[in-house]
Parts: C-alpha cells; structure tokens; sequence
C-alpha cells in the first residue's frame, strides 16, 4: 500500500511511532520541491536555506537531471559491476578530466566513498610508501565530520557520533584543524600514511580556514611523502563559489571524495578520484559497491555536473554569498554574535536571548517561510540552492531579518 500522508501532524506521528529516532527534525512535512523553494503537505511554500545538506546545489528537481533520470530508468538501471554497463566508462572519463585525476572509483554515500578513501590510503601506505603491516596512521581533524560507519566515527571527536559505538577503528590520530605547526610535528611520524580533512568543516558549523592553511598543509604532506586527501562531499561541486573549495588555494589533493550534489539530490551517487599510483592498488575482488557505478547513477551524474558547469553555479554562489553576508551583516540584534562561510555554505552563531535559542529562531523561520536546521545548538547553517536569485535572496534575508528582530 503507497498513500500520501493526509496532514503534517499524521506524517509526523507515524515517523515517530515506526521510526528511529536517529534524527529530529523541525516539525515541517515536506512533499514537493522546485528550484529554491519547497511545499509542505498543507501547501505552504518556504524558501530552502540547507538544501539537503548541500546535496540540492542545483536546486530541486532540476528539470535536466529529472529527465536523466526517468530516460535512464526506463532503459537500465543496475547490472552490478559483474558486467560492464555502457554509460560507466563515459561518466569516468567526463569525471576524470574534468577534476584532473587518471581515475574514478564510483560509490553511492559520502561515508562509503570516504571509506573508499581511507581504504586506497592504507593500501597505498603498505605496498608503495613501505609502511610497516597494520602501522599506518591517518591524521584527522578535531570537530571533523566525514560519515556515519564504525570507522569514520572512530576518527571523530563528537561524543555523539562515536560513544558506544566501540571498539573503535584504530589508526587514526586527531590533531586541531588550522594548525600548521600541528600538523607539522604530527607529520615528522614516519608511519603518518595519510591526512584526511574538510577544506572548511561543515557540520562543526562551517569553520572556514585561514588563507592558506590548505597550500601549506599540502605542501607539508608532499615533503613527507603523505597522501593529501580532500573531503570535498558538503563543499564541493560549486557550494563554496568554486568548483572545490581547495580550488581557492590551487590545491590539487591526492584522493578527492566527491558526494552530496554530485547527483543534484536525485539518487545517492558518490566518487573518489586519485591518480593510478594510489588506485591501481585495489585489485578486483579487494572493494566495491552492488549499485556503484551504476548506469542510473552515472547518467544522473553527468546531467547534475554537466547543470553546475551550463549554468555556472560557481559564480552564482560566490555572488550570492557575497550579498547574503554583507545583508546579514547589516541586521542589528545581540542575538547574532558571528557571520562566517563562503559562496554559498555559511553559518551564523546565535547567543540566547530572553530564552529563546537557535531552535526556536529556526522554528520561526520556518513560520516566515524560510528552512534552516541549528547545529550545535547555538549554530544556524544558511545554504541555499546555488541557482537562488539575487530578488529571491532579498526576500530571504527579509525573512531572516524580521524573524532574528521579532526576539527583541
Ligand atoms: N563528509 C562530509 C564532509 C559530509 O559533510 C558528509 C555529510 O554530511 C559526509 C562525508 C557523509 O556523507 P553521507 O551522509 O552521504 O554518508
């Protein structure tokens, strides 16, 4: 039986009584999406301000990737990697030489494709770098975000993510993010295989590095002989104003991990690229995925990037990141204590005030018509469809205004 939930409250009731309850949601049931904007089940329109986590980059329902999807799905959808399927080879081909990388391995979910990762970087440590059997270390970041597995949750500092969830993946070591002389010292380790982190932390609350911390972090990894591996799946794919955040600082990592709005938030497709040194080193047998690289993946996917390029969401997020910070900027209220990110990822901290919280300054948006989602508790995430117009950005920080004032 498939039948539409009649009314918010109903939706809401029956996630709760046949759900895990692994997430919280604001209390708004959505049931329609276009462009920037989204409906819920009464019919009433908000302004989409998290865009899945950076997934809708190219908005929702983006009539080109609709039409890739539905063509695909009615010609082939899955084979499994047993076969070869005729769209695979030129998804990897228009990948690779899109981002500069000799090879494209496909998964589905960002935390599949940093395990990916994470595996490529250990194989790679044993049988080319030379590191001693089971000695490899990869460094991380404190407050980093890259997943849900057992191992990623190893490599977090977040009591949430990880507590109960032992035994823990050894081999990682955590060092303070934007601290080059710690990662310095970090690196004179010579079992130190790999350092994995976000070129600006998203779920920590969109903490944006200093100028420069990424080129000198990656010049230190070159000097080591210690693979640069860049967690691109919330900033990438024209989120922060260029394609990849790293582009800002002429990074070019030596494992890319792609997710997210690789798929414009259609289907769950996800990459890591590398050159083949690092990725000739997974022999068949040794990793994969039943629905990577699928054809009904790899024809999304090429429809999504092939809307970032057409359309040059990169510009149109670097614009209107601008505008949206400079407008907040102007909002006079105690409440706002901080206005930070880039393009189009961007966070404001928010202080109490006459008890009110982030929840609270987000359920009233949401009032006004506008979706953000508090993180940390005191935290409030502004990221947009990167198709948003500069009128519809005005009405939005109109919202934004209004609601942040209404506190007193
Ligand atoms: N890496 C980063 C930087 C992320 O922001 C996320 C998700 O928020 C992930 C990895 C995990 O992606 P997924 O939720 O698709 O597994």
């Amino acid at each position: 039986m498939i039948s539409q939930a009649t009314s918010s409250t109903t939706a809401i009731e029956l996630e709760a009584k046949y759900g895990a309850h692994n997430y919280h949601p604001l209390p708004v049931v959505l049931s329609r999406g276009e462009g920037a904007h989204v409906w819920d089940v009464e019919g009433k329109q908000y302004f989409d301000f998290l865009s899945a986590y950076s997934a809708v980059n190219q908005g929702h329902s983006h009539p080109a990737i609709v039409r890739a999807l539905t063509n695909q799905a009615q010609k082939l959808t899955l084979v499994s990697r047993a076969f070869y399927n005729d769209i695979l080879g030129e998804y990897e081909q228009f990948m690779t030489q899109l981002f500069g990388y000799d090879k494209l391995l496909p998964m589905n979910t960002g935390a599949e494709a940093v395990e990916t990762a994470l595996k490529l970087c250990r194989k790679w440590a044993y049988e080319v770098k030379g590191i001693e059997k089971d000695k490899a270390i990869i460094l991380v970041c404190e407050q980093n975000f890259h997943g849900r597995t057992i191992s990623i949750v190893s490599a977090s500092s977040d009591p949430d993510a990880s507590q109960n969830y032992g035994p823990h993946t050894p081999g990682f070591i955590r060092i303070p993010y934007n601290d080059i002389s710690v990662l310095k010292n970090a690196l004179s380790d010579k079992n130190v295989a790999g350092f994995l982190l976000e070129p600006i932390q998203g779920e920590a609350g969109v903490f944006v590095p200093d100028d420069g911390y990424l080129n000198q972090a990656y010049a230190l990894c070159k000097q080591h002989n210690v693979l640069f591996i860049n967690d691109e799946i919330q900033t990438g794919i024209a989120r922060t104003g260029k394609m990849l955040a790293a582009d800002y600082e002429n990074v070019h990592a030596d494992i890319l991990i792609l997710g997210k709005a690789l798929s414009g938030g259609m289907y769950p497709v996800s990459a890591v690229l590398c050159n083949n040194e690092i990725m000739l080193c997974i022999k068949p047998g040794q990793h994969g995925s039943t629905y990577g690289g699928n054809p009904l993946a790899c024809h999304v996917a090429m429809a999504a990037m092939q809307v970032v390029l057409e359309e040059n969401l990169a510009n149109n997020a670097m614009r209107m990141g601008v505008l949206l910070r400079s407008e907040l900027q102007k909002i006079n209220s105690p409440m706002i204590t901080a206005i930070r990110g880039k393009g189009l990822l961007n966070a404001i901290d928010i202080a109490p005030l006459n008890g009110k919280t982030a929840w609270d300054v987000c359920v009233k948006l949401s009032d006004n018509g506008l979706l953000a989602k508090p993180t940390h508790g005191h935290i409030i995430r502004f990221a947009p469809p990167l198709i948003i117009t500069e009128d519809q950005m005005l009405d939005c920080v109109e919202i934004i205004r209004k609601t942040i004032l209404s506190f007193g």
